[in-house]
């Protein structure tokens, strides 16, 4: 078994390849750069661990080098951007979303005779509607379920760009699946917000989108009104992309919807205000008033992707604590 992991450099694929290098799997990981690289490799010597420069997923053929200089049998395909509110939507997010799916499923195709199987880190953004039943708390989101933002949408309006990105990208996959009929197996990971501790060359300054969330509430001297949404520990959703790999059969055109519960801004101060490092600098809010918002949302139903995947999920609790003392670190 040989892993194409693409964009190592990142807050989830840190995690899958701590993982892989864990099980003993050896890895070929993309990076934009030489300075990542040199991070990553410091970090695991004596692991087989390999590097391909890849300083931009939207361009053609971004990915053939890897597939034609390495005998790649699985790929982890997690390099996307994540963040809100681009300038440029299509230059930015969209192009290197949607391409950068089509260009690993393309050089697979053409320069990866041994590849066996493609595990594409979608989202919940692919699966939870932009329309109407997205305010019903008697939808129930499955597996199932597809996003449906309009293409104009996630042109002009940048607050919708990045969710539509994962719906086309995803998109994209499973059209490719549909036309080329590829010998090579297909997984899409669909996970909501993810928190948990850090395992990439990070900063305060340098926080990836999601974990920022939680950043945002240890700053903040007021409680957001933001409402409930979904979330996931960052240590489940890499054990979904491996497991994905050690389960070809449950998860062969599968969705995996791995979704570790719901949460609050102030489910996620109740935690924080157990912590020494926190109690007394922090607002309190209402303690336990997060937890009956929960349900003014729709249901999530992500059963089947629990049964094929076996995985079981950290607590909100144990992702906050765990993040939040490596974020106290970070000043
Ligand atoms: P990060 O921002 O930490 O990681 C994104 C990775 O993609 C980085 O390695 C980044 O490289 C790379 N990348 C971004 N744009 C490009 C580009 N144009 N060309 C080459 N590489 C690029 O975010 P996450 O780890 O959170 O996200 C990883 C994946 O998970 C993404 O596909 C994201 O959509 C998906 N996801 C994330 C969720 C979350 O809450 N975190 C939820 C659902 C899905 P560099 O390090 O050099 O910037």
């Amino acid at each position: 078994m040989l892993v194409l992991l693409t964009g190592g450099s990142g807050f989830i694929a840190a995690h899958i390849l701590d993982g892989l290098v864990k099980r003993g799997i050896p890895v070929v990981t993309t990076v934009r750069s030489d300075n990542k690289a040199k991070f990553l490799a410091e970090k695991y010597p004596g692991h087989d661990l390999k590097f391909e420069i890849v300083p931009d997923v939207a361009q053609k053929d971004a990915f053939n080098n890897a597939l034609k200089n390495h005998k790649i049998t699985h790929i982890l395909h997690t390099a996307s951007p994540f963040f809100l509110n681009p300038k440029d939507p299509q230059k930015e997010i969209l192009d290197p979303a949607i391409n950068g799916t089509r260009g690993i499923l393309e050089a697979a195709q053409e320069h990866g005779p041994g590849v066996e199987h493609v595990v594409i880190t979608s989202s919940n953004a692919a699966i939870t509607y932009y329309d109407a039943r997205h305010k019903d708390p008697e939808t129930v989101y499955t597996e199932k379920c597809w996003s449906n933002v309009p293409w104009e949408e996630a042109i002009n309006n940048p607050a919708s760009t990045y969710k539509a990105s994962k719906q086309f990208a995803e998109e994209a996959m499973w059209n490719f699946q549909k036309e080329k009929n590829p010998k090579f197996r297909l997984t899409a990971i669909n996970p909501p917000y993810v928190f948990g501790p850090m395992k990439h060359d990070v900063s305060a300054a340098t926080l990836n989108t999601s974990n920022k969330i939680v950043w945002d509430i240890i700053k903040s001297s007021t409680i957001g009104k933001a409402g409930p949404t979904y979330w996931v520990d960052v240590r489940d959703v890499a054990e979904g992309h491996i497991r994905a790999l050690e389960r070809p059969e449950e998860s062969a055109n599968s969705r995996w919807y791995t979704v570790g519960g719901i949460f609050t801004p102030q489910d996620v101060l109740d935690v924080l205000n157990e912590m020494d490092e926190f109690k007394g600098k922090i607002p309190v809010g209402e303690p336990g008033s997060g937890v009956p918002l929960h349900s003014t949302i729709p249901k999530y139903d992500n059963s089947l992707t629990n049964k094929q995947s076996g995985l079981k999920y950290h607590t909100l609790e144990e992702s906050v604590k765990d993040l939040a003392k490596q974020l106290n670190t970070l000043e």
